[in-house]
């Protein structure tokens, strides 16, 4: 067992102990190490080589390092991980204090908690979800400590809150209160996520502190407290950057449950290709917080028609407006994240080069209001939201940087060469003391020189030794008596004199408190910058409105969208419209777009039949994206297009189609199927991509005839259906509200082309072999699948090669005549021109077999 431990390893027993979770980043020196368990863990995780510290001691334990400049690297990758990682500083100048040097853990950076912007990704936020589950309600609190942001709602039950979870997509969760099942649920939604369990909390009111959480519902409240908490307990010493609580109504974003965002691949393509995504093609934004900002309002549209056609204004009039776009864009473009900027000033994280960023968006944004402020129309002003105040652009802050740093601004503080000369007289005078000091050695030694007649006289400086005059040895004899021999090195004698001593002793203590004095300095510029950190966020949100309308309009003009009309009557009018991802991946003025009509109160159902490739799961998609678009603020890709309000989007996919999941289990198709069922609205808009497909045909024909008549009659919202199931088709006979749409291919010889365009009407045949002729399947199967069909569509049953009771129905003639019709008949439907030598040469060797 381990004997007696040294105060280092007390030091790090108290800091280990305080944080159990965390992996100890211990200060010693240049170097972060790790002991004990953590250094086993971190060695194998990154790759470093486990050593021991105090061998063969009987306190010996294990250890593994990181030189402290390159810690960075390594937090990241821990994070990455799932990991916290507890950074325990040296809290002095080890040369300055005598025995043991204090230390403490200054901060733990958990995956939820990360501020350095080069370890976050800029266009997304990066969240520290809590969650509560208690009495029946559901609490959750979102936390951006980056941005200051704290979000906090009260939501009905667990589906919902496994909505909030995948629109936030956070790093890191807290759960309280979960059971084994819940946990699992959640677990499913946010398989990426570093996960943690909960401990008692006393009492919720003293966490919250001064923050107003009146009318937050009590389990909201106690969500909020577990964030905060949270995150206190991990910046020991630091006031956190949350001004508010902004309580968030779920209610007033349309709903997009988890399948469904994966399924319309909004912010995440099935392919993991980012560029394939609503996000990506409708994001043109220039800022960060403005990319920050799109992708949330993608996720979770309004309700509200007044907002939405704020919105809309807002793009309308940079679309309009294009001169002012353009300028407006560039001026944007220079904007830095001031957001983030802001909250690392607040925790005293900014490094200098962190200012200088800060000094620059604030000019940009400034540039930005300035731009705006040229707009004299009254109504326009309105739309920007300038009409009866400009922004504050917290010019002092600026101005206060602008004086104070040099143009580039190093990224550590102890590189030095920060501020500019004139801003402040005590820096100057020290800069001065130390140029003169240098100045006065070197006419030092020239005078020394003269004095004794030596030329090869050198005065020098090393961090060991100090500053020394060395003689060569064939001088030394000329050496003054009053100077002191220093050390002999090979060149010849070094040594030191009172008048070297005093001036060497000036130029250090110059450098020294030059180097104090910008560290006070700086100190408090980020103070000052932190104090300013609710006028910065506010300008940051400010500047993210305008780069998020700009952003659209640029998409709009150059991709030709309209602007939607959004009202509160239950129909969907799109006149013209197209998928917004594969028009932009199918090549230029190929995609051919297509209307889509649903009203509660007329045909509302649409039921889409075509063969495979026609375009059937584009055209759903392209529907649902358009109510999207439309209720974030978005103008659509579509010659026109009214929407009514829609409340919630779902969106279910086939077993089969849905590839990517990897389950492609019937029970997930009917579970989702079921929950669908469930939750849809007269105002939700529906769309069913070939369901039933998971099980055998009559089974999924049935369902799917079940599901298709459920929504109809039961739920009675805006949907569409795409089967490949014919007899489904007959259901608009027997409703009013349903009716049948295909999209078209037309047969040139075997040969199928489509031509996307939607026509009234059930699809006649499926063309599945045109389709398979298409893909490069060989002729000789082909061949074999024409002759089947023909068999089937005279109503006979499909041959087997198993069961020879079932030749006899296939060709009542006998097994011998039944075998030759059926090579007769297979020898017809041979496409000879199309025919390969060694397909021929197997269908051969396959009929002389059947015969
Ligand atoms: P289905 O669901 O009917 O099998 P998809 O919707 O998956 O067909 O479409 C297959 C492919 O056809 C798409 O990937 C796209 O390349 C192309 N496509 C679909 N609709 C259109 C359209 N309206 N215009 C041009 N190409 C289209
Ligand atoms: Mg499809």
């Amino acid at each position: 067992m381990a004997g007696p431990k040294t105060p280092v390893m007390q030091q790090h027993a108290r800091a280990k102990g305080a944080y159990p979770d965390a992996i100890v980043f211990f200060r010693l020196g240049d170097f972060y190490e790790m002991f004990g368990d953590d250094a086993v863990l971190a060695s194998r995780l990154l790759d470093l080589t486990l050593t021991s510290r105090n061998r063969g001691k009987p306190d010996e334990v294990p250890m593994a390092g990181v030189p402290h400049h390159a810690a960075h690297g390594y937090i990241a990758k821990l994070l990455e991980l799932g990991h916290q990682v507890a950074l325990c500083e040296q809290m002095a100048d080890p040369s300055k204090v005598k025995g043991i040097v204090p230390r403490e853990v200054v901060r733990v950076i958990t995956p939820g908690l990360i501020t350095d912007g080069s370890q976050l990704n800029a266009a997304t936020n990066n969240w520290l979800f809590a969650l509560e589950i208690a009495e029946g309600a559901v609490g959750v609190a979102l936390l951006d400590l980056s941005t200051g942001e704290l979000l906090a709602a009260e939501l009905a039950d667990l589906a919902q809150a496994l909505a909030e979870l995948t629109r936030a997509a956070p790093r890191e969760l807290l759960l309280f209160g979960a059971d084994e099942e819940a946990r699992r649920a959640i677990a499913a939604a946010a398989p990426r996520v570093a996960l943690r369990q909960g401990e008692p909390l006393d009492d919720a009111g003293a966490v919250l502190g001064d923050l107003d959480a009146a009318d937050l519902p009590p389990t909201a409240v106690r969500a909020v407290a577990r964030a905060l908490a949270f995150a206190r307990a991990c910046t020991p010493g630091a006031e956190l950057p949350v001004r508010r609580i902004a309580r968030f109504d779920p209610d007033a974003a349309m709903i997009i449950d988890p399948v469904a965002q994966r399924h319309l691949e909004l912010v995440e393509s099935w392919s993991g290709l980012s560029s394939a995504t609503l996000l990506a093609v409708v994001d043109a934004t220039v800022t960060s917080a403005g990319a920050r900002l799109l992708r949330r309002r993608l996720l979770s549209p309004l309700k509200d028609v007044e907002r939405i056609r704020r919105r809309h204004d807002l793009v309308e009039l940079f679309v309009v407006h294009a001169r002012l776009r353009t300028e407006v864009r560039k001026a944007l473009s220079d904007v830095t994240d001031l957001e983030r900027l802001g909250v690392r000033a607040s925790l005293g994280e900014a490094t200098p080069r962190d200012l200088g960023l800060l000094r620059d968006g604030l000019g940009a944004a400034a540039e930005t209001v300035g731009l705006l402020d040229a707009v004299d129309d009254a109504a326009l002003r309105e739309t920007l939201g300038i009409a009866q105040a400009l922004p504050d652009t917290v010019d002092d802050v600026r101005e206060l940087l602008s004086r104070a740093l040099v143009e580039r601004p190093p990224t550590q503080a102890k590189d030095g060469a920060i501020f500019q000369k004139g801003f402040d007289a005590e820096l100057d005078e020290l800069s001065e003391l130390q140029q003169t000091g240098a100045e006065r050695m070197v006419a030092l030694e020239a005078r020394l020189r003269d004095d004794t007649q030596i030329p090869t006289l050198k005065v020098r400086y090393t961090r060991v030794f100090g500053w020394y005059v060395e003689v060569s040895r064939s001088h030394a004899g000329k050496a003054p008596a009053e100077w002191r021999r220093k050390q002999t090195v090979a060149s010849g004698e070094r040594y030191t004199l009172d008048e070297l001593d005093e001036l060497s002793e000036r130029i250090t203590s110059a450098e020294e408190r030059h180097r104090e004095r910008e560290l006070a300095l700086l100190a408090e510029l980020v103070r000052a910058a932190g104090q300013a950190r609710s006028r910065i966020a506010e300008l940051s949100a400010r500047v993210a409105r305008w780069d998020v309308a700009q952003g659209l309009a640029d998409v709009a003009h150059r991709h030709d969208y309209s602007r939607p009309m959004v009202d509160d009557a239950e129909r969907l009018e799109i006149r013209d419209g197209r998928h917004p991802v594969v028009e932009r991946l199918a090549a230029a003025g190929r995609f051919v777009p297509n209307d889509v009509s649903l009203d509660v109160d007329g045909v509302r159902l649409w039921l889409v039949t075509g063969p495979n490739m026609a375009g059937k799961s584009t055209l759903l998609r392209q529907a649902a994206l358009t109510c999207i678009l439309a209720q974030m603020g978005s103008f659509v890709p579509a010659k026109s297009a009214r929407v009514g309000v829609v409340d919630r989007v779902l969106s279910r996919v086939g077993a089969s189609d849905d590839v990517a999941r990897g389950e492609s289990t019937f029970m997930v198709e009917m579970r989702e199927t079921a929950e669908i069922l469930r939750s849809a609205t007269r105002r939700s808009l529906v769309i069913l991509d070939e369901i039933g497909r998971g099980t055998s045909t009559f089974d999924g024909l049935a369902i799917a005839w079940a599901v298709a008549e459920h929504l109809d009659e039961a739920v009675g919202c805006r949907a569409l259906f795409a089967t490949h199931y014919h007899e489904l088709t007959a259901l608009a006979d027997v409703s009013v509200h349903a009716e049948n749409f295909s999209v078209s291919a037309r047969e040139v010889g075997d040969d199928v082309v489509f031509l996307h365009q939607l026509v009234p009407g059930a699809a006649s045949r499926s063309y599945g072999i045109a389709v398979a002729k298409l893909a490069g399947v060989p002729e000789s199967v082909l061949a074999r699948a024409r002759a089947v069909l023909a068999k089937l569509e005279r109503g006979g049953a499909a041959p087997s090669s198993k069961r020879k009771d079932q030749l006899d129905l296939f060709a009542p003639k006998g097994p011998e005549d039944a075998a030759g019709s059926e090579v007769l008949e297979t020898l017809k439907q041979v496409d000879v021109d199309r025919l390969t030598p060694l397909d021929a040469l197997t269908l051969l060797a396959k009929l002389k077999q059947k015969l």
